[in-house]
């Protein structure tokens, strides 16, 4: 059963919670958001608010869950955010390894701390490692991954806040595109993302593309279930082959 929002994924796992902006995408995190929801609730795992909490006893919740699942792992944060010492990510990676019936999906800005990490421990068969790239900047986080032996390796271009010119998609199996919503949201461009779906198509890699978001493919700002997801009239969800 599908438990989480998140269109590319049926399950979120939340060793970590908590974060530190690092990227233009992070300027309305979502997580942030939720957290201060989730606070006001009075959850306790969320009592710590936006500030990074390590949660040693959810560690082995994947192990419980017995049907397989497509699992995003820290929703809620960043796995290889530099105060999460390298311990404590070996231990997610026990999980991962002990619960192949799952797949999990693994996204992070701090790629060079994730190509650090992996540089002398093998990556897990069933993670799927990926980064964001929000802006053209962004851009060298996909080199760091390219060089990673994962199963899987994608994108999220989301939120997508300006056109990312050409991109070297070697070696990337999916790319996801999506806009920004909520009050704060940054438009996007539709060539920005006809930009990217040609450059996906042409060099063989999936594209997801996720939402318009806030704002329209006509650049009307207006509630994002209304802006949809079509490019041109239709839907465009690959997913990755294994
Ligand atoms: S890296 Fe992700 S979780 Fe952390 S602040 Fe940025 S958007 Fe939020």
């Amino acid at each position: 059963m599908k438990t989480t929002k998140i269109e590319w994924t049926d399950k979120t796992w939340n060793p970590i919670t908590g974060c530190t902006k690092i990227s233009a995408g992070c300027a309305n995190c979502y997580a942030e958001v939720m957290f201060k929801r989730l606070q006001a609730m009075k959850q306790d795992k969320y009592k710590n608010g936006f500030t990074l909490t390590m949660h040693n006893d959810v560690l082995d919740e994947p192990i419980k869950w017995k049907k397989p699942h497509t699992i995003f792992v820290c929703s809620m944060s960043d796995l290889f955010h530099e105060n999460v010492p390298f311990v404590f990510i070996d231990k997610v990676m026990e999980t991962i390894k002990s619960t192949p019936q799952h797949n999990y999906q693994i996204l992070t800005k701090r790629a060079s701390r994730m190509a650090e990490y992996f540089s002398d421990k093998s990556i897990p068969e069933n993670a799927w490692l990926g980064v964001t790239v929000d802006i053209a900047s962004s851009k060298s986080r996909i080199d760091f991954l390219r060089n990673l032996n994962a199963p899987i390796k994608f994108l999220s271009c989301e939120p997508l806040l300006e056109d990312l010119g050409d991109m070297n998609l070697d070696g990337i199996d999916w790319v996801i595109v999506g806009g920004e919503s909520g009050v704060r949201a940054r438009p996007m461009k539709e060539e920005w993302v006809t930009n990217i779906k040609v450059q996906s198509e042409k060099q063989g890699s999936a594209f997801f593309f996720k939402q318009w978001g806030t704002w329209g493919s006509d650049g009307i700002k207006r509630n994002k279930k209304a802006n949809g997801k079509l490019i041109n009239g239709k839907v465009y969800q690959a997913m990755p082959t294994l």
